[in-house]
């Protein structure tokens, strides 16, 4: 049950925004979290505040033409959505997928105001993507669907207003793509108009590693709270992307045990762990996919076509994949094996259902907005040397991402203490993440 102040701003939530159940979701699950804050802080419920919060302060629907490799012209829909800015740029990552639609990014936009508020650094919540599909595309392809998409999104840009990065489907070589076309729009090199940049055109170390390592940080530092820690525990890790690459990478220099991992069309289990240099070949070189990597280890492990990595009985899940990819039977099952931790690596991997069965199962449950916040914390990293024009040592890159993943995983536990509810970190991350964006726009008045 929601908050009797807080049901007539959801009501409204679902009136302006029909059929965007995603966006619904993640609505939904901060707002029953700030139950608890305005009933503490009435202030927080005046001024139409939450409702502000809750309204994107501007929508970005465009048409993005290209031409394939065969001369065929093609249509596809761009969107950006600059959603809170209070405490800096609107910053967050770009996806294209075909499931893609403006819901869609309303709710992974909505999750990065939150999300990069606990970080604790300057940049505001947007996202943007298309539902291009760049499955199965060539290179020159990608590169000029990439140059069509900045054609138009460029004008909406730049270092002090809107600053975009990867997320799923755009990675180091799409970012690439899309800074020459700004660069050449503008005559200008605005190294912080993007992150993600390859190492010698302005990126950051530890940038393609970051979501996977700090996800692998902010865990360590929940199972710490019960004296625990990974050395020995066995581990599950779905999605095919970075950020699953980088986290079996960090579990297993921590001494865990990674045994499965995952793509849309299966998963794979290890009897011992998996082959991390060559599931990088596979993944990274071969762009090839988890059925690739399960028939170069033969007899060494088993591959599942369909069915669920969460199925396999671990110690510590961290869905690393994309929304919803956990649901509440796949919450019973991990449990009923005995689960200790989750960390979300994906954006609202875990549907209500299950993030309810993880926080009553007194399951330590790392919610993305936290748990993930790493790869968009090392953005503000790369912002900061692109502003300096300074680039920072591996070491000291890494340093500065664990000690940032540390601050979150404390303040997320200090607030769901201070609110009464030890150990829930959903509460802890929602409360903290709005309380900051909330300060600062009771600062600026309505606006
Ligand atoms: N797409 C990533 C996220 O979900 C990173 C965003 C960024 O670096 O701006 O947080």
């Amino acid at each position: 049950m929601l908050d009797e102040k807080l049901e007539p701003i959801y009501a409204d939530v679902l009136r302006r925004n029909p059929g965007e159940g995603e966006f619904h979701q993640a609505v939904r699950e901060v707002l029953d979290s700030l139950g608890r804050v305005v009933a503490k802080h009435p202030h927080y419920a005046q001024g139409a505040l939450i409702e502000r919060i809750c309204e994107p302060e501007r929508q970005i629907i465009f048409r993005v033409p290209w031409v394939d490799d065969k001369g065929q012209v093609h249509i596809n829909r761009g969107f950006r959505v600059q959603f809170n800015s209070a405490l800096g740029p609107y910053k967050g990552g770009i996806r294209f997928h075909p499931s893609v639609m403006l819901g869609t990014i309303k709710f992974l936009g909505f999750e990065q105001i939150f999300k990069n508020a606990l970080t604790g650094m300057p940049i505001g919540g947007g996202k943007g993507g298309s539902d291009f599909d760049p499955k199965g595309r060539s290179d020159n392809e990608i590169m000029r669907f990439c140059q069509s998409f900045m054609t138009e999104l460029g004008r909406h840009l730049g270092e002090y207003t809107d600053v975009p990065a990867g997320d799923i489907g755009v990675g180091q070589r799409e970012i690439g793509y899309m800074f020459g076309q700004y660069k050449r729009m503008t005559n200008r090199y605005e190294s912080g108009v993007l992150t993600g940049k390859g190492l010698i055109w302005g990126g950051s170390r530890v940038r393609t590693e970051a979501t996977g390592y700090g996800c692998t940080y902010f865990v360590q530092r929940m199972l710490q709270t019960r004296g625990q820690d990974f050395d020995g525990r066995t581990v599950s890790v779905s999605g095919a992307g970075n950020v699953a690459v980088y986290t079996i990478e960090k579990v297993a220099s921590l001494g865990g045990r990674v045994i499965a991992c995952s793509d849309s069309d299966g998963y794979v289990v290890e009897k011992d762990r998996i082959d991390l240099a060559l599931l990088k070949e596979i993944k990274e070189v071969r762009r090839g996919r988890i059925a690739d990597y399960a028939a170069a280890r033969g007899s060494e492990a088993t591959y599942v076509q369909g069915g669920s990595i969460w199925d396999v009985p671990v110690d510590v899940a961290m869905p690393s994949a994309t929304q919803n990819e956990l649901n509440g039977q796949n919450a019973a099952t991990l449990i009923r094996n005995g689960v200790l931790a989750v960390g979300e690596g994906a954006n609202m991997p875990s549907t209500p259902e299950a993030i309810r069965a993880f926080v009553e199962g007194k399951v330590l449950f790392g919610p993305g907005k936290a748990a993930n916040a790493g790869g968009v914390a090392t953005s503000a990293l790369e912002m900061q040397q692109n502003a300096s024009r300074d680039s920072w040592t591996f070491e000291a890159t890494e340093a500065r991402l664990a000690k940032i993943m540390h601050n979150i995983h404390d303040t997320c536990a200090n607030t769901a203490k201070e609110y009464g509810d030890e150990g829930n970190y959903v509460l802890g991350a929602n409360v903290a993440g709005f309380t900051r964006v909330a300060e600062a726009m009771r600062a600026f008045g309505v606006i």
